[in-house]
């Protein structure tokens, strides 16, 4: 039986982890906590993920939170207009607002009950599950112990492995502050009360606030997720450690910013100590191989090879992409040794998937060009337009066909309206 060792309990490590020990590896799983205190911790992400990554845990029976976890059928985007002294209370109206309608629906289940629920599934088929937090040493005596190594552990410091692709990563820091607060008691979008929708609220210069229906581990909730530009009126979360003081700095700037949203969320309270998170990192694209000080070569797994920022609600699902992607190329590779030409062809296949999202999601940090803006504002009259650019969150590969171009951009224009 072939032996491989997970080093990180996330969303891809555990997703593979959990795929192969369903075909028969011996899978040892190391995660730097135990189930319990990932479930009881802090949230990690607001892990939004669209049709496709969900099928895939489908595919290997994993959507244990599928009935329960809201069920996100639209996507919405909105831009604040400039500040006004004209509305009731002051803050800011919309120039842009609509909703796009999902071909599948999305989900959002709180990483502390996922990465928990799965530690605990993985232990109960007969998974060893080690509770270490891996430092680069203990991975050169692994490496000789196990057929492969697979690194799984996200932005954490065993990303120093591998090294920056430079030709891939446009940008050497962070291009948004994150800020999120897990919240009950937020009130339905008046526009649509009768289903869900992540909204995406872009303010133009300041950064964007994302309201996502989520599972958490006190039933649904709603999470408040601003991504401000460093510097900026939003970049105000650094050294704020007491969560009721980071809910109400959420609120005030949506009184601000985003009026229509604070609107509903005037009776919210956070769900739980652990509901809130700020911090900050570079988006960066890795070289997949990382040698170890022996010798020894191990493999990284999404976030550690490709993260994005999460501006456009990728991470998660590039990292079911990339799990699945790896499991068929573990699987179809059979008994032969795992060499760094399958390592470096094994991420050269998830990389066809990684890439447009990267692509996107970066053009997504940068001021919107004009054709952008245009297309954006012309969603709100030409319904397939939103539909297609809501959809493009399940698969990003679609905006190569007419969001990057201007003249594509046009073209798939006047092919909608006919003019
Ligand atoms: C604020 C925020 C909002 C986000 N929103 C979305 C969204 O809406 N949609 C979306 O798709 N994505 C979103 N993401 C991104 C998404 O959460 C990540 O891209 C995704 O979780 C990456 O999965 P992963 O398996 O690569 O790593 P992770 O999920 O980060 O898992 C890595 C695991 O490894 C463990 N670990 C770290 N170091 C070690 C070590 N040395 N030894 C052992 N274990 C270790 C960690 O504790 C963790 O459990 C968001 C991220 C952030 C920060």
């Amino acid at each position: 039986m072939r032996k491989i060792l997970v080093v990180g309990a996330g969303q891809s490590g555990l997703q593979l982890a959990l795929g192969l020990q369903s075909h028969g590896y011996e899978v040892t799983l190391m995660s730097n906590r135990t189930a319990d205190e990932i479930r009881t911790g802090r949230v990690m992400s607001t892990q939004c993920m669209f049709h496709t990554a969900l099928q895939h845990e489908r595919d290997l029976g994993l959507n244990f939170w599928e009935s329960q976890a809201p069920r996100i059928r639209g996507l919405g985007v909105s831009v604040s207009g400039p500040e006004t002294e004209d509305l009731p209370g002051g803050g800011r109206g919309r120039v842009i607002d609509w909703g796009g309608m999902l071909d599948g629906y999305a989900q959002s289940v709180d990483q502390r009950v996922k990465m928990a629920g799965w530690t605990e599934t993985f232990v109960q088929r007969g998974g060893q599950l080690v509770v270490h937090g891996a430092a680069v040493s203990d991975l050169d005596y692994f490496s000789r112990a196990y057929d492969l190594v697979l690194v799984s552990a996200g932005k954490g410091e065993l990303v120093s492995m591998f090294d920056r692709d430079a030709a891939r990563s446009p940008y050497s820091e962070p291009q948004r502050a994150l800020s999120v607060a897990y919240v009950h008691g937020l009130g339905p979008r008046p526009e649509h009360p009768d289903f869900d929708a992540v909204r995406c609220n872009l303010v133009p210069g300041a950064g964007e606030l994302f309201v996502i229906p989520t599972l958490t581990t006190s039933g649904r909730a709603d999470i408040l997720f601003w991504e401000g530009i460093p510097g900026g009126p939003l970049d105000v979360f650094s050294g704020v450690t007491d969560p009721s003081e980071h809910l109400a700095l959420t609120l005030e700037l949506m009184k601000r910013f985003t009026p229509w949203e604070y609107a509903r969320a005037t009776e919210v309270e956070l769900t739980d100590a652990g509901g809130t998170l700020a911090g900050r990192y570079t988006p960066t694209v890795r070289h997949p191989i990382g040698r170890l000080p022996g010798g020894g070569a191990v493999l990284g797994v999404a976030d550690v090879v490709v993260a994005n920022d999460p501006v456009t609600g990728q991470g998660s699902n590039a990292a079911s992409k990339c799990a699945a992607s790896y499991l068929a190329s573990i699987l179809e590779h059979g008994d032969k040794e795992f060499d760094e030409a399958w390592m470096q062809g094994t991420f050269d296949r998830y990389w066809e998937t990684a890439r447009p999202i990267t692509k996107w999601t970066n053009a997504m940090l940068g001021v919107p060009p004009e054709h952008v803006l245009n297309l954006i504002g012309a969603a709100g009259a030409l319904q397939p337009v939103a539909d297609r650019f809501a959809n493009g969150f399940d698969d990003p590969a679609d905006f190569e066909d007419y969001f990057f171009d201007p003249d594509r951009t046009q073209a798939y224009l006047t092919s909608v309206t006919g003019a």
